[in-house]
């Protein structure tokens, strides 16, 4: 079985080097492809950027080369959109926690604390679509009671709320606002570095 190699030459930004496109086939009919930049003068300003899309529903990688600069305040963007995230994910757990746990935990204390009164609890709440067996088995190696305090978490806010007959709570409402913030950064920071792009 045997691949075949074929080379495309295309000017690069400066014009003084190229971007060289290889693709490699199979007897198989089996593809690949790869790109690189062959320019040193380019490769001062420009980083290699690869990226995921979805293009008729599968996940496609493409490469293309963008300005230095506007690539490091994309990263630094990016991160602060992570960081916040994870600040903003623990604050808002410890809001729940501290606002709902009792009252999440009562709704338990009805029946004995078993399995199943706790897995029937959490069905009638939506919080497992596991059958009894999975369930058992997910919780086996830690305590019931632990298991249940463990869900009041930020993403469970709309089931835990309504569990509890809580209509609403505009702290945690404010969440999205928070990061909505840091996101319109980040996007940004990328539309500007797409545009300095070329491949
Ligand atoms: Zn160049």
């Amino acid at each position: 079985m045997s691949w075949e190699s074929h080379d495309k030459y295309k000017p690069c930004r400066c014009g003084l080097g190229f971007i060289v496109e290889t693709t490699r086939s199979d007897d198989w009919n089996r593809f690949e492809y790869s790109t690189r930049l062959e320019c040193p003068e380019c490769r001062k300003n420009y980083v290699t950027y690869i990226y995921d899309y979805i293009s008729s529903g599968m996940y496609e990688q493409a490469t293309c080369w963008v300005d230095r600069q506007l690539y490091d305040t994309f990263q630094k963007k990016e991160e602060r959109l992570k960081e916040t995230k994870s600040r903003l994910t623990q604050q808002f757990n410890e809001h729940m926690r501290k606002e709902y746990l009792d009252k999440w935990v009562a709704l338990f204390e009805d029946s004995p604390y078993t399995k199943k009164a706790v897995w029937e609890k959490f069905k009638k709440y939506k919080l497992t679509s596991y059958s009894y067996k999975t369930f058992c088995s997910k919780t086996d190696k830690q305590s019931l009671s632990q298991f249940v305090e463990n869900q009041v978490l930020y993403e469970n806010r709309y089931l835990i709320l309504s569990a509890i007959g809580v209509e609403s709570d505009s702290f945690l409402e404010s969440y999205s606002a928070n990061l909505m913030e840091h996101q319109k950064a980040r996007d940004n920071a990328r539309r500007e570095m797409m545009q300095s792009s070329f491949r």
